[in-house]
């Protein structure tokens, strides 16, 4: 019942052209009549250009993040309003790069999350802990954390529109995939997290996706596993036939 949810964060990559040139391969890639969600997340400043080229298509433009301010003096900064304004459907919150290189915080992100419904964005939420937490057995804490302070306020309702990526940061760009088992496990625990604080009806409507050196190789075992409903995908999602693998094995 959970539509499988597959998205390219591309980081602080790509220029105008080749980006525009990534996800026109996207989405002409993508087989009609296909059962998967698509997204693609490029860097702000090429929202508008990626954004006209795939309008109408069936990949929606996400932002890797924005401010949860509105409109006013925060040099350098976007906010929902101007990401509605370029057609975005989702937006990336709290991830790892933004926690551990610009201090994002958890209750950074609850704010955005909030502003980010409130426009009407589908936020993307991501947790995940580090080798340092894995091997310290903290992984399950960190997550609960991250995830109660993330979505602090959010109600029932809204829930269903959140999306989680479980992203082990010793996973990310490293070619270290979590093995299927290590992550449907924490996938499983947070969706037990979302089932006591939000009820079960709202959480098994919410899409867990999972990060960290997704291929077109290891995806299908990933996504086959019952909590695991679509990936982030970040080096893997530059190169339109590695990022098609991807989606066609979900
Ligand atoms: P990766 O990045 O696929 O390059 O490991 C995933 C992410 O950070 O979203």
């Amino acid at each position: 019942m959970r539509k499988p949810f597959i998205c390219g964060n591309w980081k602080m990559n790509t220029r105008s052209e080749c980006g525009v040139a990534l996800a026109k391969a996207v989405a002409a890639g993508i087989p009609a009549g296909s059962q998967v969600e698509v997204g693609v997340c490029p860097p702000a400043c090429y929202l508008g250009a990626v954004g006209s080229s795939i309008a109408g298509s069936a990949v929606g433009l996400g932002a890797q993040n924005m401010l949860a301010e509105a409109d006013g003096a925060f040099t350098g900064e976007v906010n929902s309003a101007m990401l509605n304004d370029l057609g975005c459907r989702y937006v990336i919150l709290g991830h790892s790069e933004r926690r551990q290189f610009f201090g994002e915080t958890s209750e950074g992100v609850a704010k955005k999350t909030h502003a980010a419904l409130a426009a009407g964005l589908v936020p993307i939420v991501c947790v995940g802990e580090t080798l340092e937490e894995r091997e310290g057995n903290q992984t399950e804490a960190v997550v609960a954390q991250q995830i109660e302070g993330s979505l602090a306020g959010i109600s029932a309702e809204q829930l269903p529109t959140v999306v989680i990526a479980y992203e082990p940061v010793w996973a990310i760009g490293t070619g270290k995939v979590a093995s299927p088992e290590q992550a449907e496990a924490v996938h499983a625990h947070i969706r037990k997290l979302l089932s006591d604080k939000f009820g079960s009806e709202a959480a098994e409507q919410v899409r867990i996706q999972y990060g960290g050196s997704v291929k077109p190789g290891n995806a299908a075992e990933l996504l086959g596993q019952p909590n695991i409903d679509g990936a982030l995908v970040g080096g893997a999602s530059l190169k339109a036939e590695d990022f098609l693998g991807i989606i066609a094995a979900a």
